[in-house]
């Protein structure tokens, strides 16, 4: 890994583990990382636990002053008032939330997130402070076409409309195909790197050349410990959305421990 940009391996856990398996898991993340003498400066580590267990990781994380950050998995678009079942961004910047996942391929298929709406998470979030980690990424459909770079950038634009170079400063993209997500089918090398250097490209043309050239790319879908060293090896590639392989030291750690 060659670049300026701090590379970044977050895990989403998605829908697993109830509080107590979350606290145990960050803390056994922590000590793996320890011993192998893991060097926060050279990579950020980011788990996504479930709204219910982000005040358990909070105060084991704050208590044992770990070097893991933690984000969420969604963000309402609202600040207050009658949206019931919403989490705000202030809530959770209240809980040191660092980063925040949004507009991830499974919001957009089974809750009918648009870009429109993934637009107003990213604002409601940086708002509070909270980075938030925009995930793209097209369909198997889309790619069998040859039109998933077309159809990515797309996502990216609507996802950016009208946020000043400043804002854009402040976010993650992470590309994740569709297809590769869960499913043990992971991108190539090359696949990764194609859409990072373009969505870093189309940053560069629509925002500003220093914002795209700080701007840290991950690559999502279906990461493990023995592939990710290649998919990292794309110069635009600057980190990983781990979900099924998050879930286990042995497989988070080396991921984690990447450098
Ligand atoms: P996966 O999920 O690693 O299990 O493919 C990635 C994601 O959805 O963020």
């Amino acid at each position: 890994y060659d670049s300026p940009r701090t590379p970044l391996m977050v895990g989403n856990w998605k829908l697993n583990l109830d509080h107590l398996q979350a606290i145990d898991l960050v803390q056994k993340l922590a000590w793996t990382l320890k011993d192998a003498e893991h060097d926060y400066d050279l990579t950020e580590v980011v788990v996504a636990p479930t709204f219910t267990s982000l005040r358990s990781v909070q105060t084991l994380v704050d208590g044992d002053k770990l070097p893991i950050k933690y984000a969420s998995q969604d963000v309402s678009s609202h600040a207050s008032g009658a949206y019931t079942g919403e989490v705000s961004a202030e809530q959770l910047a209240k809980l040191g939330v660092s980063f925040a996942i949004i507009g991830h391929s499974e919001r957009r298929e089974y809750h009918n997130e648009t870009d429109e709406l993934v637009n107003a998470k990213i604002l409601a979030a940086l708002g509070q402070g909270i980075t938030p980690i925009l995930c793209v990424g097209e369909p198997l459909e889309v790619r069998q076409a040859s039109e998933h770079v077309a159809y990515t950038l797309a996502q990216l634009d609507g996802a950016l409309a009208g946020l000043s170079p400043e804002q854009v400063g402040g976010i993650v993209v992470a590309y994740e195909p569709v297809w590769a997500i869960g499913t043990g089918e992971v991108a190539t090398p090359d696949d990764a790197q194609e859409m990072a250097q373009a969505i870093r490209a189309r940053v560069a043309e629509t925002v500003d050349a220093d914002v795209a050239a700080g701007l840290r790319i991950l690559y999502g879908g279906s990461v493990k410990a023995d592939n990710v060293k290649e998919i990292m090896a794309g110069a635009d590639v600057d980190g990983a959305l781990v979900g099924g392989a998050s879930l286990k030291v042995d497989q988070f750690a080396p991921i984690a421990g990447f450098r």
